[in-house]
């Protein structure tokens, strides 16, 4: 029970912890943020963003009316130009030429009417997400591995294990509410063993009992590795295999193939720390191996995360208390999106888009005219495609992908090549919006209801608390009335987000017959006072079990058609030759107080004061080498293009390698949009691009 009828129970608008905040309307018209103590995923934890919030909600440089052509336009005339332009576009070039590209900043509603728009009523899968970029090959990783995109633990799992490894992941910045509960639980238990595998030393190092400190891209030959270590010293867990899996011979196999010399050379790791390590895991069976984008943003990703289910489904430690392989994902509702099937290769309620039985199912349950039955594309080819002339309308929701993609400049001649791109957005001036024929306002976080899902699988409401300003509408309620005037009024019959959460909590359980891991029919018949007053919960079961029941895998149980887990036999990634020329690597990522490109964090002065510009942290020999003084300005440079940023000395960054920020956007600072330097190559299996793995030039400037 709140304490006041101006408190509002809402989640963060942030990362893929999910946590809960309350958030107060005060007199003066201020908003109060706090933690709330009654969410599990944060007991009234906020970290330095969250509890932010309340200073970017205001409504200095917001979209607040439709555009057209950058000159103010009514609701129905811009509504209007979008149905028709992307009918047409569609009867002249078929449902392959257009594409919507979305994000994991949208709610599940937003994303579920987005999805189904494209799917079922367009005809095409040409439907991806910024998510793509975040936690896609852990999608990957987890469907060839379990059939189903299921993450095994819970939160919890981190405060029972006795050993945590965190791999690609500086969870101290980027999900630093979960760093928060770990550090508290190692106090409570001195005993419990963190280790951290980064080529950096970041902030989460703090933490660490023991730092591996990996080349980059190392991490599938440490795990193919650790499976070698394992098996040569009898702890595969024989009983689980052989009950639970298949394939654990071929991936031996290779794991067989090297030894702890062979693995040292190519982690960079000394073979006496990797003993250290394996003989660590070996003997802790409540191992949690926690995994971000140091392992999802590579062109081995989906390998790195095969790699190091392995190791958890050898020894038998998943789905049980303490134990398993943890996906964090990056995003506020990147899952959210996934059980809608927001990717171009997905289908809706977890339902896969390659398997025709589902496909048939999907449409029938919608009634729709049709079911995309390719993979649409994924984002580096969606904007490949349009900048080869091949997409000819283009729907941007939620995202700023001239600042966000890698070779981020192609994303600009994509756009400027489109003939039709379209772009919702809070912001009326971002670096993609300049490129828009139409800008449609779309409300924000405290504007808008409905669902996100963290990286437990715990769906929260996020609640509106402001009213609408301007014109600014929801995102469902915009798509909606362009699939009304596209001619598909009674596919989209919403007047409310509560009745979307009901159609996506129905299809869940729509002939479902436990056979999919997603299932929230619990709630397919809720209305709009119940969705008002809903509970975080877990799925599969959308009841308050505890939390030790919402684990999956602890006795078998997969969504292969084997009903076995897989293993992969993935083998360690060959290096590069590096050419001298671009003789550095570049890691791109976050830091503590900043969000994707700064349109909403850039607002408060106080999370600008962490890092008052960007920066490229750049090991001390490296620089004298290059001839560069601490603080002095330093140009980055490839064929791509070139950066320029602050130099920032420190030897918590290894020889060889640089780290830039990927926040900071063309509005605040010209010159420093990372990601234009990175390549934009991909892992095959994912689609996922190499994000922290670009090679540049740097000099003093
Ligand atoms: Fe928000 Fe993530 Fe911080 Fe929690 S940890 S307050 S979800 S940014």
């Amino acid at each position: 029970m709140l304490e006041s009828p101006n408190i509002v129970r809402t989640t963060c608008a942030y990362c893929g912890v999910g946590c809960g905040v309350l958030a107060t309307r005060e007199e003066s018209g201020a908003i109060g943020i706090r933690g709330d103590p009654q969410h599990p995923a944060n007991f009234g934890r906020l970290c330095s963003k969250g509890s932010a919030l309340g200073e970017t909600v205001d409504l200095e440089g917001r979209l607040l009316e439709p555009q057209i052509g950058g000159k103010p336009a009514s609701w129905d005339t811009a509504l209007d130009l979008v149905a028709s332009r992307f009918t047409e576009t569609i009867s002249e070039h078929g449902p392959d030429s257009v594409a919507f590209y979305v994000s994991g900043q949208l709610l599940t509603e937003d994303y579920y009417v987005a999805n189904k728009l494209m799917k079922g009523f367009i005809g095409s899968a040409n439907i991806d997400t910024n998510s793509r970029l975040c936690m896609s090959s852990s999608v990957a990783g987890h469907r060839r591995a379990f059939g189903s995109d299921t993450v095994p633990g819970t939160y919890e799992d981190l405060e029972l294990a006795d050993l945590i490894i965190l791999t690609g992941s500086n969870l101290a910045w980027c999900h630093p509410v979960l760093y928060q509960r770990i550090a508290a639980a190692k106090i409570r238990r001195p005993e419990m063993r963190v280790v951290l595998i980064d080529p950096r030393r970041t902030m989460t190092a703090d933490i660490a009992d023991i730092h591996l400190k990996i080349k980059p891209d190392g991490d599938t030959a440490l795990f193919v590795g650790l499976l070698g270590f394992l098996a040569a010293q009898g702890a595969v867990d024989r009983n689980y295999v052989e009950r639970y899996t298949s394939g654990f011979d071929a991936a031996l196999a290779i794991a067989n193939s090297h030894d702890l010399r062979s693995i040292a050379a190519r982690t960079g790791i000394s073979p006496e720390e990797l003993r250290a390590f394996f003989e660590l895991f070996t003997r802790t069976e409540r191992s949690v191996t926690v995994y971000s984008q140091g392992v999802n943003q590579s062109v081995s990703g989906t390998d790195k995360v095969n790699a190091i289910i392995n190791c958890h489904l050898a020894t038998g430690r998943i789905g049980r208390p303490g134990m398993g392989p943890f996906s964090i994902t990056g995003q506020p509702n990147a899952m959210g999106g996934r059980e809608v099937g927001g990717l171009a290769n997905m289908l809706a309620g977890h339902m896969h888009l390659e398997d025709a039985g589902h496909r048939q199912l999907v449409q029938e349950f919608w009634d729709a005219p049709t079911i995309a039955s390719e993979p649409g594309l994924k984002a580096v080819d969606l904007f490949d495609a349009a900048r080869a002339g091949k997409i000819k309308a283009l729907w941007i929701m939620a995202t700023n992908p001239v600042d966000s993609m890698p070779e981020a400049d192609l994303v600009i001649e994509a756009l400027k090549t489109c003939p039709f791109v379209v772009v919702s957005d809070i912001n009326a001036m971002t670096d993609t919006t300049c490129y828009a024929d139409v800008l449609l306002p779309a409300a924000g976080w405290g504007e808008k209801d409905g669902t996100v899902t963290n990286s437990e699988r715990r769906i929260s409401r996020q609640r509106a608390f402001l009213p609408l300003p301007g014109e600014a509408k929801p995102d469902w309620w915009i798509i909606t009335q362009v699939a009304w005037r596209m001619g598909f009024a009674a596919g989209f019959p919403y007047e409310n987000a509560a009745q979307i959460f009901a159609e996506h909590a129905a299809l869940s359980g729509h002939e479902n017959h436990g056979r999919r891991d997603f299932d929230i029919s619990a709630h397919s018949a809720i209305t709009g006072t119940d969705y008002d007053a809903l509970s975080p919960f877990q799925w599969p079961q959308g009841r308050d079990e505890p939390a030790t029941e919402k684990r999956f895998f602890g006795q078998g149980g997969f969504y292969t058609q084997d009903q076995r887990a897989h293993f992969i036999a993935v083998r360690p990634a060959n290096e590069e030759a590096i050419d001298p020329l671009f003789a550095f690597t570049l890691n791109t990522g976050r830091v503590r107080d900043h969000w994707h490109t700064m349109t909403r964090t850039g607002k408060s002065a106080r999370l600008s004061a962490h890092f008052a510009e960007p920066f490229a942290e750049i090991n001390p020999l490296d620089a004298a080498e290059q001839g560069i003084a601490d603080a002095s300005l330093v140009k980055l440079s490839n064929d791509h293009g070139k950066i320029v940023v602050r130099a920032l000395l420190t030897e918590r960054q290894a020889r060889g390698n640089i780290f830039v920020p990927m926040h900071w956007n063309g509005q605040f600072t010209g010159n420093a949009r990372v990601d234009r330097l990175v390549t934009a190559n991909v892992d095959p299996v994912s689609g996922q691009p190499a994000l922290k793995m670009a090679r540049v030039a740097i000099k003093p400037f």
